[in-house]
């Protein structure tokens, strides 16, 4: 019965001069989540994206997708009438309304509705009658149908009706889009991507306000398992549902952590390896012309994430680092792990390069000027251009 999706946008970002680019990656995305599940067209009337339905669409995958699509505010499934442009008189309009009336009432799944409203906007000026008039009009044949009472504030079903151009749009259900703004609308960035529970949800963030992530994954293969850097694929893999094809960095961080751990004070350890890492990722930045870093940390949730550390870290990077979850709880950053769908892989417990050579007492209040002096004693530029040029690069697709 429903034959279109009427898909409606935040309108953030929309003003102006860019509202179209912005429209147009919408549609792009969409296109391309959509591809195989039988869609015939994507397109936009009145600040809308339309999607028209084939006869092999399966909704529940439609819907699925969309729900996926990064820059949807929420999409209704709908059906849809034409010729509204030619009604420009009253009484065949009103005959029109008939026999939509007939045909929502069709179209009802569930006839016994205790009470209902109907809902009209009207883009399309010319109609003779106003939204305020559709809806006393409709409700009263509507009325006749089911006896239900009117309600319009808790009604039991709720008929939206859109006239927009030629077109009039019945829809009974709003579903909630991601929000956001559409992947790849932003800029790139790159994302520091462990296999915890945090960076996955910080890229997830990115992404949310239409980044493309970028992953860097620092491994200690072979004194961590190639199963680890399985796990990081998977949950990219994940993330890729949301962003079209994602680029995986895994860097090779063994030779740097034994040189650091063998030359320089225990407890600064993971301060050295998060500066190293930084100046590692800011490379690749720049081959990738990305603009920013990501990391997952949260302020005070282990000794390396303390303001004193963090600043010592990010002195590492002349870009600017992104930490979306700097203000979140723990329990917060988990529930948006399992809403994503990576938690799962998260909580497996794979060895991490950072789990390697870990101090019982690691240091919370790093001193900047020590730390780089005590940073001249190794050579850490030789290392980080071989563990650039030891990376290696995958695509991870999401299907
Ligand atoms: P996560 O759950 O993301 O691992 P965490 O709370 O365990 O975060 P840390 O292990 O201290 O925190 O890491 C802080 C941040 O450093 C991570 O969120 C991530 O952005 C980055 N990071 C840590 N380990 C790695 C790694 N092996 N590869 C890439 N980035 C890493
Ligand atoms: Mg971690």
């Amino acid at each position: 019965m429903f034959t279109r999706v009427i898909i409606h946008y935040h309108e953030i970002g929309l003003k102006g001069k860019n509202r179209f680019i912005f429209e147009n990656r919408l549609r792009q995305n969409i296109t391309r989540a959509l591809q195989g599940e039988g869609v015939e067209s994507v397109g936009k009337i009145s600040g809308r994206l339309i999607l028209k339905l084939g006869e092999k669409a399966a909704w529940p995958e439609v819907k699925n997708r969309l729900q996926k699509v990064f820059g949807i505010a929420y999409f209704c499934p709908a059906f849809a009438k034409t010729g509204l442009k030619e009604l420009k008189e009253r009484g065949p309009a009103e005959e029109f309304l008939k026999n939509l009336a007939d045909e929502i009432w069709a179209n009802v799944e569930n006839k016994n509705f205790a009470s209902f409203k109907i809902d009209t906007k009207r883009g399309q000026k010319d109609f003779p009658l106003t939204s305020q008039e559709v809806n006393q009009y409709l409700g009263a044949l509507i009325w006749e149908k089911s006896k239900a009472k009117v309600d319009l504030e808790h009604p039991a079903l709720t008929i939206f009706v859109e006239l927009i151009e030629d077109f009039v749009f019945i829809y009974f259900e709003k579903i909630k889009g991601p929000g956001g703004l559409p992947a790849g609308s932003a800029g790139k960035v790159v994302a520091l991507i462990s296999s915890g529970i945090d960076s996955p949800v910080a890229s997830y963030e990115l992404m949310k306000r239409g980044a493309e992530v970028i992953f860097v994954h620092f491994h200690s293969y072979p004194t961590t398992s190639l199963l680890s850097q399985e796990n990081v694929k998977k949950i990219v893999k994940i993330l890729s549902q949301y962003q079209p094809d994602s680029k995986l960095y895994l860097v090779p961080f063994l030779d740097i952590q034994k040189e650091i751990t063998a030359k320089l004070p225990l407890n600064l350890g993971i301060i050295f390896y998060r500066r190293a890492m930084f100046k590692i990722a800011q490379k690749i930045a720049e081959q990738e012309k990305a603009k920013a870093l990501v990391t997952g940390e949260s302020l005070g949730q282990v000794a390396s994430q303390t303001l004193d550390n963090i600043l010592v870290i990010d002195e590492a990077s002349t870009l600017p680092i992104f930490r979306p979850l700097i203000g979140r709880d723990k329990e917060e950053i988990i529930a948006l792990a399992k809403k994503i769908g990576t938690f799962e892989l998260s909580i497996l417990p794979y060895e991490d390069c950072c789990s390697l050579f870990i101090p019982a007492h690691p240091e919370t209040k790093a001193n900047l000027a020590i730390v780089k002096e005590l940073e001249t004693q190794i050579n850490l530029e030789p290392l980080v251009n071989e563990a650039i040029q030891k990376t290696k690069v995958d695509i991870i697709k999401e299907k």
